[in-house]
Parts: structure tokens; sequence; C-alpha cells
């Protein structure tokens, strides 16, 4: 076993990688094996950083050309090391690189994590945690380093149990990073020549560098050692396919599309992209990492090329390799290159082009890339005029009409005689907005609306308008009048409106009642069922957005809305009849202000004055009750 060498500092894991090593260390993940390919990944990114770094700086490859991932397997020492003659890692690397959560699919693994094992466990296999999944099959860890292009190499170790010991490494350590697995007794499978082969060959062989297991001094070169993207795609299967693809995408789930071709012509690339079939967990948030790598000539350039897609394609994964640009371009030069703004425009309409073909072929199949992408492509439609036709007639929405998602081009084709415009309704979950009463009279008519639940819809339907010359109409705003539309159900029995005069007054009196509270009161066309609802003035903030908006801060001040009343709802027959009595006048001003808190709780807001609404509702009850 190691010791800890003369020197050397100890310093403990930041608290997250320590809960990790203790699930790692402890789990009965069935998957051990993923541990190879995590190192070997790292192995060759390594390599790759260092080629990259070479372009400017040739010296730092000089006196070791040829980049390679060696991996050894050592059976008397219980011993597997991966080395590389990459880049390497300095004492500062060595200690924030392997010391804290530099990874985004670690820091979800952290975030998810829930305390129980069996479902932690579990997590492994969706995240992957790469370099601490060593720990799975080691008790004992060992790093030495040399970063290109100095002196001093170091020595990092750790039995995963709290704290890791940095020290300078004794001897001539070569560049690049050896890590040296002391495995447990249960994990001696992994000293097997076959059994190394075979994981390398499933997980690695698309490792564009030479991995070499050396077993007994025997060295053979285990994997194709050419960039897959390079190969003609028939040779190409679908478990290469996904290994790159995790490669690439630090992510663990099958690719639900791949793009893989070459372009030639005035500009040439390969790409190799591919769509995922789950939902990233950081999709929205700000500091999300790109996942397209950008290669020139078969060399890695850049993992963060921002311009060589459009941000609401950002959830495409994969490598572009251009023969186009030079090889020493700079990550600043990138940003102005023509040839990445035109890659980018080439490649945008294919990844279009490739979800058009999908969702004509299997709507099931387009319906789960809509669930998890669809809010994302949505914003494509407001910032690609260009293409924003194409993005348009992709764009899936549920409807009251069913459970299935409905295009644009299905709700035209059944919009009703008389029906002018597409209607909408906005709120933050299916399940509540398609229960508001604002769509009653819509339900009674069979007149389809949208409902609309992502934040970016409150941007992309007012920027566009309409679709086919029809435009966007939220049912939650102004005056709807759906009396050119059939009915098609009979509403109850009572049907018969209060009399003109009677809901006049009425109106009157809540206005006077509701004051500033409410902007007016008025009769509603929209409702069948419910007794009075709340919507938004013409040319008023819709309620859902201005609630969206207060929620994120962006808002302080409050529109007031408009309150309507049912001129066939039963209660509000009766509290018409009601005006003209003597005596009525306190029962009705509570009616009134109940019947605004009823409104506003179905909006889902809560009543502004508490003690108020539980003194008038329990006043009521009391009365009803003849207590
Ligand atoms: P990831 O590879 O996704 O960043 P890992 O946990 O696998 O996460 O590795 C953490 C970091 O440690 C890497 O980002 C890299 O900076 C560094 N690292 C790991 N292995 C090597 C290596 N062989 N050579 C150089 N750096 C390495
Ligand atoms: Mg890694």
């Amino acid at each position: 076993m190691t010791e800890r060498a003369a020197g050397a500092e100890e310093r403990a894991f930041e608290a997250e990688v320590g809960r990790i090593l203790h699930i790692v260390a402890n789990s009965l993940y069935s998957e051990r094996e993923i541990f190879l390919r995590e190192l070997v990944s790292n192995a060759s990114d390594a390599c790759d950083r260092l080629r990259y770094a070479a372009l400017t700086e040739p010296g730092l490859t000089a006196d070791d050309p040829d980049l390679k991932v060696k991996v050894r397997a050592d059976g008397k020492a219980r011993t597997l090391t991966v080395a590389d003659n990459g880049i390497g890692m300095n004492h500062d690397e060595l200690v924030a690189d392997l010391g804290t959560i530099a990874r985004s699919g670690t820091s979800a693994f952290v975030e998810r994590l829930s305390g129980d094992a069996a479902k932690d466990v579990a997590l492994i296999g969706q995240f992957g945690v790469g370099f601490y999944s060593s720990f799975m099959v080691a008790d004992n860890v060992e790093v030495v380093s040399r970063k290109a292009g100095e002196a001093e190499a170091w020595r990092w170790q750790s039995d995963g149990k709290g704290t890791f010991t940095v020290a300078p490494a004794e001897g001539d350590a070569p560049r690049g990073t050896t890590v040296t697995l002391h495995l447990r007794k249960d994990a001696k499978e992994f000293l097997e020549p076959a059994r190394l082969r075979r994981i390398i060959a499933t997980y690695s062989d698309h490792i564009a560098l030479p991995i070499v297991l050396d077993s007994e001094g025997k060295e053979e070169t285990v994997n194709a050692a050419q960039a897959l993207w390079t190969r003609p795609r028939k040779e190409i299967t679908p478990d290469q396919y996904k290994e790159f693809y995790h490669h690439v995408g630090d992510v663990l789930d099958e690719p639900w599309l791949t793009i893989h071709n070459r372009v030639e012509g005035k500009i040439e690339y390969t790409n190799l992209i591919f769509v995922p079939s789950t939902r990233p967990f950081d999709l929205f948030h700000p500091d999300r990492k790109p996942h397209l790598r950008l290669y020139v000539k078969r060399v890695f350039i850049t993992g963060d090329c921002e311009g060589l897609l459009p941000g609401y394609l950002r959830f495409v994964y994969g490598i572009v390799d251009s023969e186009d640009m030079p090889l020493n371009i700079s990550r600043e030069m990138l940003q102005k290159n023509p040839v990445v703004a035109r890659i980018r425009s080439g490649l945008t309409k294919r990844v279009i082009g490739a979800l058009e073909r999908k969702a004509k072929k299997d709507a099931d199949d387009y319906a789960a890339f809509w669930d998890n992408f669809g809010a994302v492509l949505k914003e494509g439609v407001y910032e690609d005029p260009g293409n924003r036709e194409r993005l348009l007639e992709l764009c899936r929405f549920r409807s009251t009409a069913g459970d299935r998602l409905v295009s644009l081009a299905d709700y035209v084709e059944r919009m009703k005689d008389g029906q002018d415009a597409i209607y909408t309704i906005s709120g933050d979950a299916v399940e509540t907005v398609s229960r508001s009463p604002q769509l009653e009279a819509f339900r009674a008519r069979g007149v389809e609306v949208l409902l609309l639940t992502d934040p970016v819809d409150e941007f992309w339907i007012p920027e566009i308008g309409g679709y086919k010359e029809k435009p966007f109409r939220s049912v939650t705003r102004g005056g709807i009048d759906l009396s050119e539309i059939a009915e098609e159900k009979k509403q109850g029995e009572d049907e018969e409106p209060a009399p003109e005069s009677a809901i006049d007054n009425l109106i009157a009196l809540f206005r006077l009642t509701l004051k500033d509270a409410v902007k007016d009161v008025r009769e509603s066309k929209r409702l069948t069922d419910s007794a009075v609802c709340l919507v938004a003035d013409e040319g008023d903030i819709d309620m859902h957005l201005e609630r969206l908006l207060k929620q994120h801060q962006r808002l302080t001040q409050t529109t007031s809305r408009v309150l309507e009343l049912n001129p066939r709802h039963p209660l509000i027959k009766t509290l018409a009849g009601l005006v003209s009595e003597k005596g009525a006048a306190a029962d009705l001003e509570d009616a009134a202000h109940l019947l605004l808190d009823q409104a506003r709780i179905v909006e889902g807001e809560t009543p502004p004055d508490h003690t108020a609404f539980a003194r008038r509702l329990a006043a009521v009850m009391q009365k009803g009750l003849g207590a």
C-alpha cells in the first residue's frame, strides 16, 4: 500500500464530494466498469487539450509527440493504471479538479441525492460521477501528474474517506497524468486483459487516440483509434454512436436523434450531433455548458464555441469538424469567423429538417421530444425570423380538445364556422389552466383553446401575433364575443338570463361597492357554469404574465381587472332580484366582495384581506344555515 509522502499537505474534500465518495465507495452499483470509461475519457480530453495548446506552442509536445492512453494491469500489486501524456495538472489544478465538483454532471448528481441509498446509487448511472467513480473499484487512488511545459510533478492520493494529500512527486515523472487504482479485493476482475479489452471496446472505441493495453509487458492497441465521425456511417453501429454521444454529451441516456453527415462544397465540414432522449437538468441554467465541440481537421479546438448553433438548439450535443478554418484559430477569433456563421446556418437547417421528418413519421415519438425541448425550440420562433415558418410548424400544444398534442395546422383545420381567432389561455400547469372558468363558453361551443404553460409563450405569441392570418387571442382578456358560433351543448334548465335591467342594476351596485378593487364590472359572454370570473381589459397585461413577472421581481404594480358576472347563473339571478329590495344592501355588498375573492382564488391568487374574507364567508354561511 502507499504511504503518506514526507511533506505532503492533507486537505479535506469539498463537502459534496465527500458525500459522493461515500455513496460511490459503499454502493453496490452493478455497472462498476464505467470507472474505466471515465478515466479513459479524461485521458483523451487531456490529450485533446494538449494538442490544442501545442498549436501555438509546439515545444509542449516536442519531446513526446505521439499522444496516447496506456492501460496497465499489475496482478501482483493488484493495481490498474491509466496513464496519458496529455496536458497534465499542476498543484493547484489537482487540488481544484480532484477535490471539488468540477463538472456539471456531478453537481446534478448531488442535487438529486435523496438520502435513500438504493435511489442514490441508481443516479450514478444517470449522471456519472467522473473521476470519483474510481472509488467504486479502488480503496486507494494515486494520481501523479506533470503539466506540459512545467518541471515539477505532483502526487495526489486518497482513500476516498474525506481527505486527500498532495505532495511533490519523487523521481522523474513523464508529462501528463498517471492514475493508479489500488483495486479492492472484490474488483480483481479488472486485472484480466480480456475483460479490460472488452470494456474499452464497448465504451471507448470511438476515442481518436490509441488506447494501449499493457499486460505483463505485452502492448497492444485495443481501439480503432480513428475519430468516429471520419468513418463511413454504415460502418458505425448504434452502440458506437451511443458511446460517442455519452463521451461528448457528458450524459448517459440514449440519443433520441443522431445526425451524422459530411458537407461538401463551398465550405466543408462534418457534423455528428445528437438530440438527447431526456431533458438535461440544466437546460434553463444561465451558466450551462454548451455541449457542441469544434474540431478543425480532426484537432480539438474548443468545447464551447458559442456561435455554432443558435441558443434555441442548445439541447443539441456532439461535434463539428471543419476543413476550412485555420488550425491555430483562437477562441476569440472564432466569434467573428464567417465560416462559423455559415456552419451555424447549415446545421440549424439540418436539425430543423430532421425534426420535421421525425414529426411527420411518428407523432408519439415527436411528442416525447416536444415534452423535453419544446419550450426551448419555441424561443426560435421569435429569435430566428428566417426559420420562423418552419419552427411554427414544429410547435405542438396541449389544448382543450383532448390529451394529444396539436399543431397550429391541426388547430386551424378544426376551427368552427364563424371563428376568426386562435384562442389561447396561459397558466402554470395544464391541469389547473384547463379548469379555468373563462373556458366555459368555448367548451359549450366546442371551440378549441390552446393551453399555454411555458413562460416563453408570453414572448413569442405577442411577437408574431398570429398564424396563417388568424390572430392569437387570449380568452382571459377583453371582450370575447362568441355569438357568431353556434352552441353545441345545451345549458342546464336555468338558461334564461336575468332581466337586462336587473343585471344592469346589480353591475352598478358591484361597481360602487368594489370601487378601485376592480377596473370594471361587466356582463360575461364567456361563462356558462361559473357565477363570476376575472379577465384583463383589452390592451392590459395578461393576468398570467403579470403573475409571472411579479414572481421574478420584474413588476411591482398590479393592474386592476375586470370582474365578469354570468347573467344565467342562479346566484347572480337571485342577487339581481335583491337589488330592488329594501334592506338587502349589506348582503349584496358582502356578496360582491366574496364573489371577487372567489374569482381571485380560482385564478390562483389569494384574497388581499384574509380577515374580511373569512368574516364575510362566516356571515353568509350562518345566514344560509339559519343559525
Ligand atoms: P469532467 O471530466 O467531466 O470534467 P471528471 O470528474 O472526470 O469530470 O474530472 C474532473 C477534472 O479533473 C477534469 O475536468 C480535468 O480538469 C481534471 N482531470 C481529470 N483527469 C485528468 C487527466 N487525466 N489529465 C488532466 N486533467 C484531468
Ligand atoms: Mg471526466
